[in-house]
Parts: structure tokens; C-alpha cells; sequence
């Protein structure tokens, strides 16, 4: 098997021709990408140079699927911390700040000691200081409100959100299939 092979993901697209998901973007690893067309589950749409062998066939790495069955989105999100965090685009929803997934904590606008639920009408993306700042208070007794009222979003919404935040790692051969807001700007 060649050197680096992990160095030759391939971006899965649904069958119509967009990405199953922007943020993580949808890739997988070569192996499974080769599994999937010996499978016939999939159509390659393009190829990198790097060739695999087999005793019996040679054939080009995958570098961008489509899959043959067309995939509904869930119409409703899971509510988990990471889409918290992603409706509410990494952004502190009290000082506006972003930063790294790992300072990152959930915020009950509504304490839990005072009833208020885990929700996503109820929790908010907020940085360490700021959540040890409004502690169990209300957000009218500290005078912190979210920037955003928060709301469950819909799939849709997320995949735009995500759409911000492009990987770093991009193979040529992936921008016909992604639309990027920084892209569109130059
Ligand atoms: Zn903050």
C-alpha cells in the first residue's frame, strides 16, 4: 500500500452532487472510498494520480465521490454540544468572542437552579468567563443577554454556518463541489 495513503481522503458528495455534510466536511479515508466503489455504491467524479494495486487491477485513488442512493438530511439536528457550538458559530453569545472548540462551554440563559432546561431554546455557546461571570443569575439581574435569541436551527442552517469554516487541508479537485464563502469574495 503506498506511503502517506492517509494523505489521500476523498470528498463524499450525496447524490446531488453536494457535500453530505460542510462542517466536518464529508471525506473518507481511501480505503473506505475503494470498498464503496468495488461496491458500486458509488460514482467517482474525479481521480488523484496516486494508483493502488491489486493482484488482479490497477485503479487511481478516488478523490471525489458521489454517492448512487440520494441521502435525506435529518430535517432536525441532533442537540449536541458541537451543533450548539456550531449554530452559534463558535462565537461567545455574551462577549462575541470565538474561540477554539475546547474553551468553549454551554450556558443555561435560564439556570438550571432556577428551571431552566438544557434546550436548544435554553443554552447558549458562552466562553469560560463569561459563563463563570453570569454564574445562576438571570440574564436581567447581571444585564448579559445572548446576541442571538437561541433557537433550534434547522439542518439547513447548520450546513450554512459550517460553510464559515473551510478545512484546512483542500484538494484541487474539491472546489467544483464546494462553495465556500471566502471563495465567492475573491
Ligand atoms: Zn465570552
Amino acid at each position: 500500500m503506498p506511503d502517506g495513503s492517509l494523505h489521500y481522503p476523498a470528498l463524499v458528495l450525496n447524490a446531488d452532487f453536494r457535500p453530505l455534510s460542510y462542517f466536518p466536511l464529508s471525506v473518507w479515508c481511501w480505503q473506505d472510498a475503494i470498498k464503496a466503489v468495488f461496491m458500486d455504491r458509488v460514482s467517482v467524479l474525479s481521480e488523484y494520480d496516486r494508483e493502488v494495486h491489486s493482484p488482479s487491477a490497477t485503479m487511481r485513488l478516488p478523490s471525489v465521490i458521489a454517492l448512487r442512493d440520494y441521502v435525506p438530511n435529518r430535517r432536525r439536528p441532533a442537540f449536541t454540544r458541537f451543533n450548539v457550538f456550531l449554530r452559534d458559530s463558535f462565537a461567545c453569545q455574551y462577549c462575541g468572542d470565538q474561540f477554539p472548540t475546547p474553551e468553549l462551554t454551554f450556558d443555561h440563559v435560564i439556570p438550571r437552579s432556577r428551571g431552566g432546561r438544557t434546550t436548544w431554546e435554553n443554552v447558549v455557546t458562552a466562553c469560560g468567563d463569561c459563563n463563570l461571570r453570569k454564574g445562576s443569575r438571570l440574564p436581567r439581574e447581571i444585564k448579559m443577554f445572548p446576541r442571538l435569541a437561541p433557537v433550534q436551527p434547522s439542518t439547513w442552517e447548520l450546513q450554512e454556518n459550517g460553510r464559515l469554516f473551510p478545512p484546512n487541508y483542500l484538494h484541487q479537485s474539491w472546489r467544483d463541489y464546494l462553495y465556500w464563502d471566502s471563495e465567492l469574495e475573491s
